[in-house]
């Protein structure tokens, strides 16, 4: 017997996760959390096992302490980790492993953690079509990797009491098919990540990719529930249609666009079908949306957000105002490479001080009053011309559209904008003030030449 070698030696089980076995072989050596097994076998605390290569010096490590052969117990493993679907760059959840114990009651202790239970986009048991635990639903607790979780809560050791008569959820089913058949299955783990990851943070408009479920949003199988609803049914998607209306109604003088624009943006990565028809996107008269006043602190919804961007937020709310340059241009209803133009003037500056375009970004809270600096206007008063970026005069002149708009918010040249306008992808311009704009940018363009 070596000296690593552990009193009881458990084999890892059919379709067992790495997490769970080895959660397994802490439990049957009296010890509480995976941590003290990691640290007997000399590896840290923290040691995750999301690639191949860490598996592996895992294997090596724990073999000698099981009697087992290293390859036979990396080879038991390697398989589940084959998937290629298990993480994907592009996918608003980049892997789908969640970080922290998942477990149906009825099995746990007899079959040991399933390898499905620890996917993202799994909510059930498949053998007992329970749904699947990440906290206590006695005290609410959250599970970590403890020995108590084969039997009850390490937290208030309540035992498990398993739901009476659990069933399958449509989403459970379809998945397990589309596993099975692998017809479909990427394009569906897509959406119901893209769903997932809307769901967690609904009005925000900026959604970096996850790298993975962030530990601290717990009742993933209720989640999955909801965002499989938002995949497939109306109702669902027009609570969220009203949330936006309602959180974001500061924003109403920039349009339904403007406020709708996390639904809009959702919609539009999406692989398959949308359940509802475009034109329910409309439905919500602007004028009869109150205005909030939010006075929240940080929550739960604030996980998953990078560092640099929490830095300036204070309050959720702030993040439903926060956008990138592409989201701002849109809004105003300008051409894309305005940016410059308007941050150029002063009108407009990032909340950030990157100098990497692609990292900054805006308070869309700003807009509304920028909109303001040209005036509405009935009709077209005389003396003032139609203009819009695909103007061929402006062609001519080889100006773009934003100097000229940037011009007349800063009050140089005068310009109106039709009532009810909601951007500023139309204005009607001083043609006296126009043509002198349009001289002047010729000459300094023949200048700079
Ligand atoms: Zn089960
Ligand atoms: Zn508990």
């Amino acid at each position: 017997m070596s000296l690593q070698e552990l009193p009881v030696r458990p084999r890892p089980l059919e379709n067992e996760s790495i997490e769970g076995y080895l959660l397994r072989v802490t439990a049957r050596n009296g010890w509480q959390e995976i941590r003290h097994l990691l640290n007997h076998i000399g590896l840290s605390s923290s040691y995750l096992i999301d690639n191949q290569t860490k598996l592996k010096q895992l294997c090596e490590k724990i073999a000698p302490c099981t009697r087992m052969q290293p390859q036979e117990l990396y080879n038991h493993f390697a398989e589940n980790m084959n998937h290629s679907w298990l993480y994907e760059e592009t996918r608003a959840i980049q892997d789908l492993r969640t970080r922290f114990p998942r477990l149906c009651p009825l099995c746990v202790n007899n079959t040991g953690f399933h390898w499905h239970w620890s996917l993202a986009v799994v909510s059930h048991c498949e053998q007992h079509d329970h749904p699947l635990w990440d906290s206590c639903p006695s005290c609410g607790e959250s599970f970590n990797w403890h020995s108590s979780l084969f039997f009850g809560c390490p937290k208030c050791g309540t035992d498990w009491k398993p739901e009476q008569l659990p069933q399958l959820p449509e989403h459970q089913r379809k998945f397990q098919e589309k596993l099975s058949s692998g017809i479909g299955l990427e394009s569906y783990i897509q959406d119901l990540c893209l769903a997932l990851r809307a769901l967690s943070r609904p009005y925000d408009p900026i959604h970096d990719k996850l790298s993975y479920w962030p530990t601290e949003q717990r009742n993933l199988a209720e989640m999955l529930s909801n965002a499989h609803g938002l995949l497939t049914q109306q109702i669902p998607l027009n609570v969220w249609i009203i949330g936006c209306i309602k959180k974001r109604s500061e924003l109403r003088l920039l349009g339904i666009q403007t406020l709708l624009w996390p639904i809009i943006k959702f919609r539009k990565e999406l692989r398959e079908h949308w359940p509802i028809h475009e034109s329910s996107l409309h439905f919500a008269p602007l004028a009869e949306v109150p205005r909030l006043h939010q006075y929240e602190g940080k929550t739960s919804a604030m996980s998953g957000i990078r560092p640099a961007r929490l830095k300036h937020v204070k309050v959720e709310s702030d993040l439903y105002f926060q956008a990138r340059r592409q989201e701002v241009i849109a809004s105003l209803g300008l051409p894309k490479g305005s940016m410059d133009s308007l941050i150029k003037t002063g009108l407009i500056k990032p909340i950030n001080d990157k100098r990497t375009a692609r990292d900054q970004f805006f308070d869309l809270r700003d807009l509304p009053s920028l909109l303001c600096l040209i005036p509405e206007k009935d009709e077209c008063p005389d003396g003032y011309t139609v203009l819009q970026n695909r103007d061929q005069r402006l062609r001519h002149h080889r100006v773009l559209y934003a100097d000229i708009v940037a011009s007349s918010l800063t009050g140089k040249t005068p310009a109106f904008r039709p009532k009810g306008s909601y951007d500023l992808s139309m204005v009607w311009i001083d043609e006296e003030a126009l043509s002198i704009f349009l001289s002047n940018a010729c000459e300094s363009f023949a200048r700079n030449r």
